[in-house]
């Protein structure tokens, strides 16, 4: 039997747990979910065609992994990477069954983890719309660009 709570950086974990408890333990400390989003601000001129990157991350990590392995860029401070970003865009998050990036209204981050772990678990449990396992979830990466959400 497959566990009802899933650990949502898949493809980079596919943790899952029985609890809603278990579950938000493991992505506060495993992951660290951060109300910040980025979108690469890069210039790409293959020599043909002279365009912005324009790939979405939901954090400072995969966004600097990015820029390493598609730029050939090494950067790690977050205000090194605020310059290489268009945004960061704050106080919302990604939502991968929804497809796309969620407001939250509320300011601290406290109150920004237990909106997005509540908004996210609905759709484990099915509560507003089909039960949703995390085949079903979509990582920023694949779909998200800036543009979509200006
Ligand atoms: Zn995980
Ligand atoms: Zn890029
Ligand atoms: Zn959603």
């Amino acid at each position: 039997m497959h566990s009802l709570y899933n650990c949502t950086y898949a493809p980079k974990c596919f943790n899952s747990y029985d609890t809603y408890d278990e579950w938000i333990a493991h992505e506060e400390t495993a992951h660290a979910p951060h109300p910040e989003i980025y979108f690469c601000g890069e210039i790409v001129d293959d020599g043909y065609r002279v365009e912005q990157c324009n790939a979405g991350f939901r954090d400072q990590y995969d966004f600097a992994e990015h820029l390493q392995e598609n730029h050939d860029m090494h950067l790690s401070s977050a205000f090194e990477l605020d310059s290489h970003a268009v945004g960061p865009r704050t106080q919302n998050f990604w939502c991968g069954f929804c497809k796309s990036v969620v407001d939250v209204a509320s300011g601290d981050q406290e109150a920004w983890a237990m909106e997005r772990f509540a908004h996210i678990e609905e759709h484990f449990l099915g509560r507003d719309g089909p039960r949703m396992a995390i085949a079903n979830w979509v990582p920023i990466f694949m779909v998200a660009t800036e543009e979509e959400f200006r």
